[in-house]
């Protein structure tokens, strides 16, 4: 990864702004899924380690800019409490004078949570005033929130103009597992999509196409690559309107040379709704009445033999309405099936809210390479896009690395010498797209709490 990390940043005693994605599903006050915040305790625990002063913030939930009482950060400080047995307070706003109090009295190896960001419409907004009261808290910049990576906020964008900005423990390892994708898959590499819809995900398609030998497509978006070879689909999930995107896809793949995989028999039914009435046919001709809700027996065996030999794997999307029971069937003998491919070494990669959901339901979350925490952003880290909230951190120092090409200059020994201190004192070392020093930094930040 070519970004400096936390573990570059030299923290103790200094007080760290830490942006973390804990926007995680609360039912009566209560975390119902803790796996982000799980993945930010690596970053947390290192900075406390350290000696740092820790300030965490997070958004939850769509507030809309307005104070939402359900959706306070206190139930998320209390998990992240109890996972790392050290008190958590969380502010009552992110702003104001009580909090900048609660700061300032903070001693090294002390956490505090700011209230949550989205109660100010600034922060979505990346809004510079907010930016810079945010910026004025802390004398370095952590972003351990892949999950909202991008999306260029205030505290993902704004805050890391003003401060030094790192990746935290769990950005890089999101990015150093999706890179890997992308840049060195060992083949053969596969790409199974499924989900909802098709327009969420023709960009990564697109890209992906140029990167994987085979992709395999079922849920609901393979309906309209079904439309697009001509069968019908009776009521099921589709959309008309991109039939052409998934002409061009398929014609794509077989110019590129990838294998595409689609449903040969499906589940049909009746409602998609538990307790009703399905059968198997064969996917082509599905009378008016019924949906497609899941694969058929079929389906999963042509699947699952077309992914036996994979080395490497991402998966997106759920292959069936998996949140009824009798629906998941083709979606857990794939999640079983990567679990497999997993144990025995291949590099499976799942990301998506609802795969995940899939995946953890079977108790097989932790079979897998690894499971983003980013469904949005690793998709759009997948098109090939780059995120606005890593583009703001650190570049780590290119290292004296084989330039084949080149075959004059020897490297340097002085070059050696220049990356390993750039490791240690990373504050002292800016590359030239970040323009200000760190005294620079810090003076901005001073005027900025300043008004
Ligand atoms: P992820 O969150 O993993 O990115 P998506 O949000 O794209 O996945 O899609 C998940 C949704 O797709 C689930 O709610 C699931 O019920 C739905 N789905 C999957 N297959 C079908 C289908 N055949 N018909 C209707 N909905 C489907
Ligand atoms: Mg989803």
């Amino acid at each position: 990864m070519d970004k400096l990390t936390v573990r570059d940043a030299d923290v103790a005693g200094k007080r760290v702004f830490v942006r973390v994605d804990f926007n995680v599903p609360i039912a009566d006050g209560k975390v119902q899924d803790d796996s982000r915040i799980r993945a930010a305790v690596p970053t947390i625990a290192l900075l406390v380690q350290a000696g740092a002063r820790v300030i965490l913030a997070s958004h939850l939930g769509r507030p809309n800019g307005k104070v939402v009482d359900s959706l306070r950060l206190r139930p998320v400080g209390q998990r992240l409490a109890e996972l790392i047995r050290r008190n958590v307070p969380v502010t009552g706003d992110a702003l104001g004078v009580g909090t900048e109090d609660a700061l300032k009295r903070m001693r090294p190896g002390e956490i505090v949570m700011l209230e949550n960001l989205r109660f100010h419409p600034e922060e979505e907004a990346n809004d510079p005033g907010f930016a810079a009261t945010l910026a004025s808290y802390a004398d370095v910049y952590v972003n351990d929130a892949f999950g909202t990576a991008h999306r260029a906020h205030a505290s993902t964008v704004g805050i890391a103009d003003q401060l030094p900005a790192f990746a935290g423990l769990l950005m890089e390892r999101e990015l150093t597992m999706l890179s890997k994708l992308l840049e060195a898959p060992e083949r053969p590499f596969a790409a199974i999509l499924g989900g909802a819809k098709v327009s969420d995900k023709i960009a990564v398609i697109d890209n992906l196409l140029t990167k994987v030998d085979l992709l395999v497509l079922g849920g609901g978006m393979a309906n309209t690559f079904l439309l697009a070879k001509g069968k019908t689909i009776g009521k099921s999930l589709a959309e008309p309107d991109r039939v052409e995107d998934a002409r061009r896809i398929l014609a794509t793949a077989e110019k590129n040379g990838v294998r595409v995989v689609l449903p040969v028999d499906v589940i049909v039914a009746k409602e998609v709704t538990r307790g009703t009435e399905y059968k198997t046919l064969l996917a082509e001709k599905i009378p008016a009445s019924w949906h497609i809700v899941d694969l058929g027996k079929q389906s999963q065996e042509l699947m699952l033999d077309a992914l036996a030999d994979v080395k490497t794997v991402f998966w997106n999307g759920p292959l069936g309405v998996f949140e009824i029971p009798s629906f998941a069937h083709g979606t857990n003998a794939v999640a079983r099936m990567l679990a497999d491919r997993a144990d025995q070494g291949a590099t499976v990669v799942v990301g998506g809210g609802d795969s995940v959901a899939a995946i953890t339901r079977q108790g097989l979350a932790s079979k897998m390479t690894h499971i983003s925490t980013g469904g949005g952003a690793s998709l759009e880290f997948l098109e090939g896009r780059v995120l606005p909230g890593v583009t703001v951190l650190l570049d780590r120092e290119p290292a004296e690395q084989p330039k084949p090409a080149a075959t004059k200059s020897t490297p340097k020994p002085a070059a050696k010498k220049a990356a390993a201190s750039a490791t240690k004192k990373a504050t002292t070392t800016k590359t030239p797209a970040a323009t200000k020093t760190p005294a620079a930094t810090k003076a901005a930040a001073k005027t900025a709490s300043r008004k």
